[in-house]
């Protein structure tokens, strides 16, 4: 093939790849990574705006990462409130390891629900308030995080995030004794063709 013939059978092959691919739907691969993570709880999108197909990876890149708490020395903004000036306690953290701060918003929310809560189910407690809205009036706080945390709704959620995250660990185990199964077989094969090698030998065949 000479080079103008290579030169015009690249160029007519290539001219023709916009024109299939235009022809062709395009399917757009979507995905959730670690680095998509929002760390502030008050600017994520809820979980069932992400497409369906991605919504597992989403959940389970939060889970990983866990609640938004801002560390030893954040300075949370105080705000007059019911005739004092009040603010988020950063010790709320160690007796609700569910609850998440936003920064932007000066609220806190339910991590768990977060992930887990479907808007519609009932929700006695606030599920949808602390999943998506937020708690930003600190005088009962202790109150609500209490009457949220023993709702119904919320340990449903957090049992969710559990079985979800065991989910993982479950399929590598059956994965793991699945092998050990298929080991066994394959021995049980192998001797069983040794036997008939050997019974074939005695019989000098
Ligand atoms: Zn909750």
């Amino acid at each position: 093939m000479s080079k103008r013939t290579l030169l015009t059978y690249f160029s007519s092959s290539s001219s023709s790849t916009p024109l299939e691919n235009a022809r062709q739907p395009k399917t757009q691969r979507v995905e959730f990574c670690a680095s998509d993570i929002i760390s502030d709880p008050g600017t994520r999108k809820p979980i069932d705006e992400y497409p369906f197909e991605i919504r597992d990876q989403v959940k389970r890149a939060y889970a990983l990462r866990g609640p938004t708490q801002q560390s030893v020395g954040f300075t949370f903004p105080r705000t007059w409130q019911s005739g004092e000036w009040r603010s988020f306690q950063r010790h709320w953290f160690d007796t609700y390891d569910w609850l998440e701060y936003s920064e932007s918003k000066d609220v806190a929310f339910c991590f768990y629900c977060y992930l887990f809560f479907e808007s519609g189910k009932s929700d006695k407690w606030g599920s949808n308030v602390f999943a998506k809205v937020g708690i930003g009036k600190w005088k009962k706080a202790l109150e609500k995080f209490d009457k949220h945390g023993s709702s119904h709704s919320h340990c449903n959620t957090r049992l969710k995030c559990e079985d979800f995250m065991n989910q993982r660990t479950s399929v590598s185990q059956k994965f793991v004794k699945h092998s050990k199964e298929e080991e066994i077989r394959y021995k049980i094969r192998l001797s069983s063709s040794l036997d008939v090698a050997r019974f074939l030998i005695m019989q000098g065949l």
